[in-house]
């Protein structure tokens, strides 16, 4: 690991003015993924600004219902809210199916959202790879991709995004606050993530010198009624192969509001709008659930190892929405 400064902020304007002075400074959440990538060198900055001292650690009911939370929030403090618990189980379990509780309990919304790709190639300082390295190439897409992206991939990345987090926040419209020099911003989560296309080195819509300071939920009844569920390789402590974010209104049978998002599809969190237009107002049935998974998955572009993940996020989709319509019927 190369020389670095180390400083803390004590007041967001104080974080924002230090990360401004400084092209190579980055913020420090958990560092659970940030020093990870330092030590192996594929993260180099020459300041860390470590931003867990802010007033950013709320959590709070709004005006109108929704829920905001700051960004340096903790994972562990994140899935035990009772008001997320109660207004977007989906989050809590998707925080919860994350990591560990030792590094749930140090990781920051924050860091979650920007934390990097799994891809092996990007972690390997001895390969090529266009998201470390614009324009070096892409060695998944001929070699180990059985984990890659299904969804919105191009020839020049095909790595997902590994947040489970970032699943259930796309179900539900999050939208995150940041701030730089020139002022406040925000972002909703739809177009946080930017498209792979020829530049997977650009991950994300932040402008430059921004501190991520929270996320908004609006309010969202039918999200009272949601379940995430996650398949991995193993049952504890690993990454997605596919996740879903759930919610369901189901009144006489009928489809009144859903709203899906797929994880470990693609390079963001995939809001699974086709899935939710071919349900809404029509029958609360396995055939349907089906048929909507298949108008999500008919944009499926699969390499010769990642098709499973086709028929896995389609029985992911019925299982876990039969499970909420007969929740619904009890
Ligand atoms: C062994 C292991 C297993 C894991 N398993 C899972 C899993 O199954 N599912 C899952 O979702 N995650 C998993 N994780 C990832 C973990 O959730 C992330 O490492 C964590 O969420 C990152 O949060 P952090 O606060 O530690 O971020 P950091 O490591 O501190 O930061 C990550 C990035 O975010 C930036 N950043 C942090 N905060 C801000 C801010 N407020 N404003 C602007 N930029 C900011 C940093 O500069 C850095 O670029 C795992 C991690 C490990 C090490
Ligand atoms: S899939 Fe993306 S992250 Fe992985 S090697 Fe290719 S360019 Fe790099």
């Amino acid at each position: 690991m190369r020389e670095f400064g180390y400083q803390r902020a004590l007041d967001v304007p104080g974080a924002v003015a230090l990360l401004g002075s400084d092209p190579d400074a980055r913020v420090l959440g958990g560092g659970t993924n940030l020093v990870d990538l330092m030590k192996t060198g594929v993260e180099r900055p020459g300041l860390l600004i470590d931003v867990r001292e802010l007033p950013l650690d709320r959590i709070e009911v709004t005006d109108d219902g929704g829920l905001r939370i700051g960004a340096t929030v903790t994972n562990s403090d994140l899935a035990a809210d009772p008001e997320v618990r109660r207004r977007y189980p989906a989050l809590a379990e998707a925080v919860l199916a994350g990591a560990s509780g030792q590094l749930r309990n140090m990781a920051t919304v924050g860091g979650n959202l920007l934390q990097r790709t799994r891809c092996g190639y990007f972690a390997d300082l001895s390969k090529p790879c266009n998201k470390r390295d614009p324009g070096s190439g892409c060695p998944a897409v001929g070699g180990e991709h059985h984990n890659h992206a299904i969804l919105g991939a191009t020839e020049h990345c095909v790595a997902v995004h590994p947040s489970d987090m970032g699943v259930a926040l796309a179900a539900f419209d999050a939208v995150i606050s940041y701030e730089t020099a020139a002022g406040t911003g925000e972002l909703p989560l739809a177009d946080f993530y930017l498209s792979v296309g020829s530049t997977p080195h650009l991950e994300t819509a932040l402008p430059s010198g921004a501190l991520i300071t929270g996320i908004t939920l609006p309010p969202a009844p039918v999200a009272a009624h949601s379940r995430y569920r996650k398949v991995r390789e193993r049952a504890s402590y690993a990454f997605a192969i596919g996740s879903i974010a759930a919610a369901l209104d189901v009144q006489d049978g009928v489809v009144r509001e859903v709203r899906l998002a797929f994880g470990a599809v693609a390079s963001r969190p995939w809001r699974a709008r086709e899935a939710e237009r071919a349900l809404t107002s029509g029958p609360a049935t396995a055939e349907a659930f089906a048929a909507a998974a298949d108008a999500e998955l008919a944009a499926a572009q699969t390499l010769p190892d990642n098709g499973y993940k086709v028929t896995l996020m389609r029985n992911l989709v019925v299982a876990l929405l039969t499970e909420l319509t007969e929740e619904a019927t009890r």
